[in-house]
């Protein structure tokens, strides 16, 4: 399957066609051109067939009866002409006149009877132009015309008439008569059988004209006689050139009397491009020709082929705008997935494909829909996960430096912070106090009601160190019950005057245990930067010595540290 794939797809390829939109159109195209084509070539070949069949039909039957017609025709004037020969009136007076004692008068009552005769009847026959009586030497003895007349016959005549034979002349102009005419010629026989001379018909073409037509060819079409030597005789349509002087070309000629009763396609005397045909009349040797302009004759097959093509073109562009319309509808979804899936790719999950239709691609894009949907439900619960955590984490961050009993800040905060703000003091040149309380005989308080008890007391003292102090001040738990109370921006006086508030609130507070109420007390040892100590260590010294000796001194009170001086005493003092 794949290696098909991949040759389509190459062949394809070398058309240029690669999209799928193209791949549709050309299918479609090829897939009406192919059996349009077939279709139209088909009906085509078999209307230019049935086409040609008729135009032969046509061309061949009218020839033929217009053929047998002038055929029939000559066949008569021969017969009349023999007829006339046989008249008496011609033969006895022909043979008077050759007698060689006849007076000059009596020869031309011979010679007028034989010439009212012709006279007579030439007047009766339209197709005759001219009747003549000559001898056989060629003079003319008698004719039907008043005038001075000629009479041209074909070469070896007197042979042809001593024969008996029937002669008939090429066609041709009479000069004398001024008209194209042709001569038909028949022996005149005596009473004892000898040769007197000849009966001359000068033919007009009158029949021959009327003959023609009496037949139609449609439209174009021209039907005419021609000689042997191609000249026209008589046609269907005006000769332009005049009778006898318009001729066609010897090559048709011959190509046409030599493929008698064919169709042929040629160029005419007319030098139209025609159809046609010739029948030769039997007689005479000549030919009947029909023929019709081949543009006209053919124009209805030209017709039939553009229409075949228009309607190819037409079905091509109605299947090309489908296909190129169907094409849209899979290449649109497409283009609208791809470029989804390019923002997904970028990281915007906030799309939507809209499904336009209900196919396989409508049902891929609800896929895809489905998938970013389920990218983006991901996402939020990630999201939401991460705030969870970093709450989670500002809170254990929380939980590292706090106490954990008391929520006051651990000892560990606690030195960074004292550090911090030595450098602020120092920079501001400030001065902040630190108070060091210490609960008055805990452990005792811790024997006599539990530790449970004990610590109960160190939660409420730490909510108390934050009531009685102000939101600057900061308050850590230092040891077991021991606190450090840091006082920003706070010299000595004001430094014991709120450790003197803080004892007193304490003092003043009611720890109640069950029934009974208790009340505790604390020592505050005061230290202030930078008069007892210039870090952490050093002035947490000082305040622990402070309290050490309000320990000594009573307890339940507050003490100042002595300017540099807690060295000596510090925590080994207190643990006494
Ligand atoms: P003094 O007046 O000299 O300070 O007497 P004191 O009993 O308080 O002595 P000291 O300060 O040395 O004793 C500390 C006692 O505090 C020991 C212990 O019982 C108690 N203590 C320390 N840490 C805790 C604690 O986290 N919870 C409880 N309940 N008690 C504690
Ligand atoms: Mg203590
Ligand atoms: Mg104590």
């Amino acid at each position: 399957m794949a290696f098909w794939e991949r040759m389509t797809a190459k062949v394809l390829g070398v058309f240029g066609i690669r999209s799928v939109k193209s791949k549709i159109i050309v299918f479609a195209a090829v897939a009406t051109l192919i059996p349009s084509i077939a279709m139209g070539w088909l009906s085509y070949v078999n209307n230019k067939r049935f086409l040609s069949q008729s135009i032969t039909q046509e061309l061949q039957s009218v020839t033929s009866h217009a053929s047998r017609e002038i055929d029939l025709w000559l066949k008569e004037r021969i017969y009349d002409v023999r007829v006339f020969s046989g008249s008496y009136v011609i033969s006895e007076n022909l043979e008077k006149i050759n007698r060689p004692k006849l007076s000059r008068r009596e020869k031309r009552v011979a010679v007028s009877r034989i010439g009212d005769y012709l006279k007579s009847v030439k007047a009766k026959f339209e197709d005759y132009e001219e009747l003549l009586v000559s001898d056989l030497k060629g003079n003319i003895i008698a004719t039907s015309s008043p005038r001075k007349t000629s009479l041209a016959l074909p070469r070896g005549w007197e042979r042809a008439a001593l024969k008996g034979d029937l002669i008939i002349g090429d066609p041709g102009w009479d000069e004398s008569l001024d008209a194209g005419l042709m001569i038909l010629a028949v022996p005149i026989i005596s009473t004892g059988e000898r040769v007197l001379g000849v009966l001359a018909a000068k033919l007009n073409f009158i029949t021959i004209n009327r003959i023609l037509g009496n037949y139609r060819i449609k439209e174009t079409g021209e039907l005419y006689v021609v000689t042997l030597k191609g000249i026209l005789l008589a046609s269907t349509r005006p000769l332009e050139s005049g009778f006898m002087k318009t001729d066609m070309a010897m090559v048709v000629a011959n190509k046409l009397f030599s493929n008698e009763a064919m169709i042929l396609n040629y160029e005419n005397y007319r030098r139209v491009e025609v159809v046609g045909t010739l029948r030769k009349i039997a007689q005479v040797g000549w030919g009947v020709v029909a023929e019709k302009e081949r543009g006209e004759a053919y124009a209805e097959i030209f017709r039939l082929r553009n229409v075949t093509i228009g309607f190819t073109v037409g079905i091509l562009c109605i299947i090309g705008i489908g296909a190129y319309l169907l094409g849209l509808t899979i290449v649109t979804p497409l283009n609208r997935l791809t470029e989804g899936a390019d923002k997904v790719a970028a990281g915007d999950l906030e799309i939507e494909v809209p499904v336009v239709s209900r196919d396989e691609l409508g049902f891929m894009t609800n896929v895809f829909n489905h998938m970013v949907g389920q990218l983006r439900k991901g996402r939020d619960e990630l999201a939401a996960i991460n705030e969870t955590l970093k709450e989670k984490n500002i809170e254990l961050q929380e939980l590292s430096v706090r106490d954990g009993l008391t929520g006051l800040f651990n000892r560990k905060h606690l030195t960074g912070t004292l550090k911090n703000e030595i450098a602020r003091a120092k920079r501001h040149k400030h001065s902040f106090g630190v108070l060091m309380i210490d609960i008055d005989h805990f452990k005792q308080y811790n024997d006599e009601y539990g530790h449970l008890a004990g610590d109960e007391v160190l939660k409420r003292m730490a909510d108390s160190f934050k009531k009685s102090t102000r939101e600057c001040d900061y308050a850590a738990r230092y040891g077991g019950e021991e606190f450090l109370i840091m006082m920003p921006e706070t010299g000595e006086a004001r430094a014991v005057e709120a450790a003197e508030r803080i004892r007193s609130v304490i003092e003043k507070e009611q720890f109640s245990l069950k029934d009974e109420t208790l009340r505790l007390t604390i020592s505050i040892g005061v230290a202030t930067y930078p008069q007892h100590g210039s870090n952490p260590d050093s002035l947490i010294d000082a305040a622990d010595n402070a309290l050490y000796e309000a320990k000594e001194s009573g307890r339940n009170r507050v003490v100042l540290a002595g300017k540099m001086s807690g060295k000596k005493k510090g925590k080994t003092a207190r643990k006494k």
